[in-house]
């Protein structure tokens, strides 16, 4: 099918004032397809930023990226396994390059080993995400994500409401649906609970039951989405939780000093996951105290979601090894997968001293418009885009370069035909579409015990803008109509 041919509907703008609007704001205020405002009290809520319509994405590209997912959580979870001390050599390199937070993490980690590791259990919660390229709709990698993913919960509202739009003919004058085949329903909400309840039971056998840490930011505004994993899992699996921040760890919970095990200090629940929803951010070290209550729960018995060699195995500078064939044959030893994951990446180069890493400064100064520049940082706008890296790269001191790596813009195709609802405002402009496809993976240094697929995402954003993220208030929830 020619993409140009893909239809949206047509809605006057009457009917979208009075009718269609209103519908999709009740219908988010209902379900909770919502987060908090700026800033904002408890009671105080608003609708997440979303399309109006589905966007239609290429069903062979959609199956692809739902295809490796298993494939990229095992290449993950054996780089977390440290075997051969792999991620041990690229994390001393990297702490060197970037002193500021992955040279913490690193430390702490290391304080953890004196300590001792009791827990030896991992559990990652993943997500891939993904741009389709416009030349011949192959999914290409944007990035992995292996601490915090987000908005699994609120994926499966979107879809649920752009089905409800479309089968009470909303989207239609004569309220028959305008989509033929139903709209797809993401089934991250449930699964990634499942994810949740499957490390607690593999906490193993306990007098009485164990409760779930979701470790959050103070002030988070994306609350409803976790909260839907939260409900989900005392819904389908009776596994009850607590929120807290990293500040409050050492008040809140406490550890027995010989079994290492972990309990709320109000209740003396014991905690056997701690689930991190915070973290991943130098912004959420705020005092030495939060680096030491990061380290108590590493050395805890509770299992992590991630642990900290999990969460190291997720940085830009890992995903740029692996698109050296050699480095990723290590973790996929099967040629033809190999080339499958091969093909889902960009060209990502080092910026250090190696003959690639000389090339690759060459290429972010003479060529910038073909690149983005990236620290080892996670949450959004952190990037470099274009022509604004000759400069940034020049006041930077040369030791701090390695900490970067150089990736090739990803070309998608932009649909225009969408319209973006932010509250009461509504935006008709170019938007470019990122799939994120969510998986898990339990396992400990030694073996694999369970490896899923666990649903999807689709966030848009307007073409005339770099960044993408929802929370960090650069893009919108969408849902999807293959094609
Ligand atoms: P973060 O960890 O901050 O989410 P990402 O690597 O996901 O960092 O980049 C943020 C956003 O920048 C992405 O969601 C995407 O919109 C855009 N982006 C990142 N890399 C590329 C790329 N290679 N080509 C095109 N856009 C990109
Ligand atoms: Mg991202």
């Amino acid at each position: 099918m020619v993409k140009q041919a893909l239809e949206f509907p047509n809605i006057s703008k009457k009917r979208l004032q009075d009718e269609v609007i209103p519908e999709l704001l009740q219908w988010s205020l209902s379900n909770g397809l919502t987060m908090y405002p700026p800033t904002f009290k408890l009671e105080e809520t608003m609708t997440v930023p979303m399309t109006l319509f589905p966007t239609y994405l290429p069903k062979d590209s959609f199956n692809e990226a739902i295809k490796v997912q298993k494939i990229y959580n095992e290449i993950y979870a054996k780089i977390a396994q440290n075997k051969d001390q792999w991620l041990s050599t690229q994390s001393d390199i990297l702490a060197a390059h970037d002193p500021e937070f992955i040279g913490k993490l690193w430390k702490i980690y290391h304080d953890a080993l004196n300590i001792g590791v009791s827990q030896k259990n991992s559990l990652g919660i993943f997500r891939s995400d993904y741009l389709i390229d416009r030349e011949n709709d192959q999914i290409k990698q944007v990035e992995f994500n292996t601490i915090s993913v987000s908005f699994g919960g609120l994926s499966t509202k979107v879809c649920e409401l752009h089905r409800f739009l479309n089968d009470t003919g909303r989207y239609k004058p004569d309220l028959t649906s305008f989509y033929s085949q139903e709209i797809p329903i993401s089934s991250s909400s449930e699964l990634l609970a499942k994810a949740l309840s499957r490390g607690v039971e593999k906490y193993g056998p306990t007098a009485s039951p164990t409760i779930v840490a979701f470790i959050v930011q103070s002030g988070e505004r994306n609350v409803f989405d976790q909260k839907i994993l939260e409900y989900n899992l005392f819904k389908n699996y009776g596994i009850k939780s607590v929120r807290l921040t990293l500040h409050e760890i050492h008040e809140k919970t406490h550890m027995d000093p010989d079994s290492k095990r972990l309990y709320l200090a109000s209740t003396q629940q014991e905690i056997s996951l701690v689930y991190f929803r915070a973290g991943y951010s130098p912004n959420d070290f705020t005092t030495q105290q939060d680096w030491s209550n990061r380290l108590t729960l590493e050395v805890s018995y509770a299992i992590k979601a991630p642990n900290l060699l999990t969460q190291l195995s997720g940085t830009k500078k890992i995903q740029q090894l692996l698109t050296d064939p050699e480095t990723l044959h290590k973790f996929i030893p099967d040629k033809s997968w190999m080339n499958t994951i091969l093909s889902t990446f960009v060209k990502i180069y080092p910026l250090d001293d190696s003959p690639l890493g000389q090339y690759a400064k060459k290429l972010a100064m003479e060529c910038p418009e073909r690149y983005v520049l990236k620290p080892q940082r996670e949450g959004g706008g952190n990037n470099i885009y274009k022509h604004d890296i000759p400069l940034f790269l020049q006041q930077l001191a040369q030791q701090e370069w390695g900490g970067y790596v150089l990736m090739e813009l990803i070309n998608p195709q932009p649909t225009t035909s969408n319209i973006v609802i932010h509250g009461d405002k509504q935006f008709k402009e170019p938007i470019l579409s990122e799939l994120g496809i969510f998986g898990y993976i339990l396992f400990d240094n030694n073996e694999i015990f369970e490896n899923e697929y666990a649903g999807w995402m689709l966030r848009s954003k307007f073409a005339s803008s770099d960044e993408g993220g929802v929370a960090a208030g650069f893009g919108c929830m969408d849902s999807i109509v293959l094609y």
